[in-house]
């Protein structure tokens, strides 16, 4: 019998068709016939198990209707095999489901993904407030051996910790076998509930009131001058549209809260993003003292329903870290990025979305004001010829006296010269204060020359050589080709080679050694590694109980600390040799970070840079306070070697357990690319046009595969390719259809692929 393909409307038993997402890396839906006995049971949002291809997929319903698609035949379309049990997507908004599309196009990434970034998340489950600790007849049964083996591995959990085992950290393990363990150890009186355990998780402190885990703010905001809030209030007239504040963080929390109060008396909504959770807190504490209108704390553990309830009652400021962008806030009139340059702002897992690009989008479609704000802005916001820039005008005596000493010419490798060392001891005399501070990012792994600060670099990728020392190899990161080590420095001959940097610990021993009675702080990875002791570390750092701080770039995650006589910089140049593209300018922006620790000069501050490299770009940039000679360099050696902003990357990875396997896989995915991009590369038009003045930008290509250093999650392995190039539209394009030719080849789950459009940190 023929099936009539035409729509059915008027019938009320008509099949219903449901357009359905698969976790594919397809931007599109796919539609299925809804099987009658399914008919109750499907609704929007509703995870399915469909047919697709020779395989299943677990997809989530989008879209149901009555009327078949044009073009589409009934007899042609599969049915929804079955519905999965658990919590559907559902409750976002048409605005936040176009957003979500437009981020799984722009990042190649599966749009179910990026869907549950703008889903509300469901109401949190009121967590159990009590904790299971062991009595003395449960010890006394794991003692005599006595507790059955189904039940002994929970009795050894909740023994092993005197405060007890949160009920909340076994309920969310929701393995039955648990709560039938629960009930008979209650029953033997092996375990009882204890009331009012604490936890430490992390989680909870992002869910914590605004502030509470902070001292005293550090923050004089400067009034912004008439001019600047006249130029901003023209171009909220012309919205969408983004401007970038260039200025100390007082300037920035200034003019972001003038701004903040005028789009508030216009009954729109304030978004602020920025990447550490620390410094979200801090700013959420200062805006409330500046504004008159309420500020949340975006967390995790928000329920969406109250913040659609908030959007509806009245305008408000919602800060949070990068996730917070896709909070569902009604009419937001100004989006602040702050410290735009931050790589915290990408997402490291798939979808690898950057939140200051998903701010654009975002300001886009609400017709909203977008600011960047940064003290030393990216180059990729830099290059943006229609961002406008507000820059803040600094008088020359508004920064401390900066010493450039060239260690090349000092003896016997001491991690002080005699300029940093003769300075501190003045400090301490004066009973003044003292910041040292370290890169901690030298530490990757490059091999530096001790004479001229030489570092051995891939010579067609031109990024630092990782050193293996097990193998003895140098390996270049980004393009996998390898050399044996050098015996000799290549540019001085000397043969002092060696691994880069030294530790803050050996640092402190050294200050230590030196100064006996001086009273010394330490603030790193290290120390900073529990939520309580680093609560207290920071009081002690701002009720300045201590002569000399040494500290790494955990000193700017946080709340801003009152500047000191003296900043020593130990070694300004180890993160100039991490093997990434961005190393110089990570690296500018850290040393400006830590010369505005130091006080003006005109009261007394000084800041001692010490570096082999003293003719580098940076080390030039920061000793006259000059950012333009760091940017005019950089962005020539980006062009010559095109990186971007000039041209663009595409990083992707293949990840398996077996090593052997993944690598033929990713071997496949390389030619897959090639046969798409590099053989005939399919250019649009505009793109055509603006790079032929640029012949480095021409043409596009493949790097790789590498393997990946270390094993991945649940013991993978993983293989790195890097697509480069200057046409993005072309790249994206073709990485999209190698894609989807590779998820054919391999329908099964051996291998992960993911795709990181503009990646921020590869490896
Ligand atoms: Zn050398
Ligand atoms: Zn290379």
């Amino acid at each position: 019998m023929p099936i009539d393909s035409r729509p059915r409307t008027d019938y009320p038993n008509a099949p219903m068709f449901a357009d359905v997402i698969v976790p594919r890396h397809l931007a599109k839906t796919f539609t299925y016939l809804v099987p009658p006995s399914l008919v109750s049971r499907v609704g929007v949002g509703q995870r399915v198990v469909v047919p697709f291809g020779r395989t299943t997929l677990e997809g989530a319903v989008i879209g149901l209707t009555r009327d078949l698609p044009g073009g589409l035949n009934v007899s042609q379309l599969k049915a929804i095999a079955s519905v999965s049990d658990g919590d559907g997507l559902s409750g976002f908004s048409p605005g936040m489901f176009e957003l979500s599309r437009q981020v799984a196009e722009e990042y190649i990434a599966p749009w179910g993904q990026c869907l549950r970034l703008v889903a509300p998340p469901a109401r949190a489950v009121a967590q159990p407030k009590w904790s299971y600790v062991a009595t003395s007849q449960g010890r006394l049964a794991l003692e005599q051996g006595s507790c059955p083996e189904v039940h002994l591995p929970l009795l050894q959990r909740i023994a092993r910790r005197k405060k007890g085992l949160s009920a909340g950290t076994i309920q969310s393990s929701r393995r039955s076998s648990d709560r039938q363990a629960l009930l008979f150890l209650e029953a033997q009186q092996w375990i009882l509930r204890s009331e009012g355990a604490v936890s430490n998780r992390p989680s909870r402190i992002l869910g914590s009131k605004a502030g509470t885990e902070l001292s005293t703010p550090v923050c004089v905001p400067i009034a912004p001058a008439v001019e600047v809030m006249q130029r901003l209030q023209m171009l909220m007239q012309a919205c969408p549209t983004r401007v970038l504040i260039d200025g100390v963080l007082d300037y920035r929390v200034g003019i972001m809260a003038r701004l903040a109060q005028l789009v508030l008396e216009q009954g729109r909504s304030v978004l602020i993003i920025i990447g550490e959770v620390v410094r979200a807190q801090w700013m959420a504490q200062v805006l409330q003292e500046a504004t008159t209108y309420p500020v949340t704390l975006q967390s995790r553990g928000v329920s969406g329903v109250d913040a659609e309830l908030n959007g509806k009652v009245a305008p408000q400021i919602v800060i949070g870290t990068r996730s917070a962008i896709f909070y569902p806030l009604r009419s937001i009139g100004l989006i602040w990025v702050d410290g735009e340059e931050d790589s915290a702002l990408k997402e490291p897992q798939e979808p690898h979305y950057h939140a200051r690009e998903v701010a654009w989008m975002r300001a886009q479609r609400e017709f909203a004001l977008l600011v960047y704000g940064s003290a030393h802005p990216s180059l990729e916001v830099r290059s943006v010829g229609e961002i406008e820039r507000v820059a803040q005008c600094r008088e020359p005596d508004s920064f401390p006296q900066i010493e450039l000493v060239d260690m090349s010419r000092e003896y016997g490798g001491a991690p002080f010269s005699a300029t940093l060392t003769a300075a501190l001891r003045a400090t301490v005399a004066q009973q003044d204060r003292a910041i040292l501070f370290l890169n901690r990012r030298g530490y990757a792994g490059a091999l530096v020359c001790r004479d001229c600060g030489w570092v051995p670099r891939c010579a067609s990728c031109a990024v630092a050589f990782v050193y293996y020392r097990e193998s003895a190899r140098l390996v270049c990161r980004y393009c996998g080709c390898r050399e044996s080590l050098p015996e000799i420095c290549g540019a001085c001959g000397a043969s002092r080679l060696s691994p880069i940097g030294e530790g803050t610990e050996r640092i402190e021993q050294e200050v230590r050694r030196l100064f006996p009675g001086a009273r010394i702080l330490r603030i790193d990875r290290d120390t900073t590694r529990g939520v309580v002791s680093t609560r207290r570390l920071w009081q002690q750092v701002h009720s300045r109980t201590w002569d000399i701080l040494i500290g790494t770039q955990a000193l700017f995650q946080r709340e801003p600390i009152l500047p000191v006589g003296l900043v020593g910089i130990v070694h300004a140049d180890s993160g100039l040799h991490v093997p990434d593209f961005r190393a110089a300018e990570r690296t500018h922006q850290l040393l400006v970070d830590a010369v505005d620790l130091a006080r003006p000069a005109p009261s007394g501050g000084r800041v001692i840079l010490q570096t082999a490299l003293p003719m580098h770009h940076v080390m030039q940039a920061v000793a006259a306070h000059d950012p333009a000679i760091f940017y005019d360099e950089e962005i020539q050696a980006r062009r010559m070697l095109g990186y971007p902003p000039v041209q663009h990357l595409i990083y992707l990875t293949v990840s398996g357990k077996d090593r052997r396997l993944t690598e033929v896989a990713a071997q496949r995915w390389v030619n897959e690319l090639h046969k798409m991009l590099v053989a005939a590369p399919s250019r649009s038009a505009s793109a055509q046009q603006s790079l032929s003045a640029d012949p480095q930008s021409q043409g596009i290509v493949v790097l790789g595969p590498v393997a990946a250093t270390g094993v991945g999650s649940r013991g993978t392995l993983g293989w790195h390719i890097m697509v480069k190039g200057g046409d993005r539209t072309a790249m994206r394009d073709g990485v999209r259809r190698s894609l989807e030719t590779m998820e054919r080849a391999y329908p099964g789950r051996t291998f992960k692929f993911s795709v990181d459009v503009d990646p921020v940190d590869m490896g």
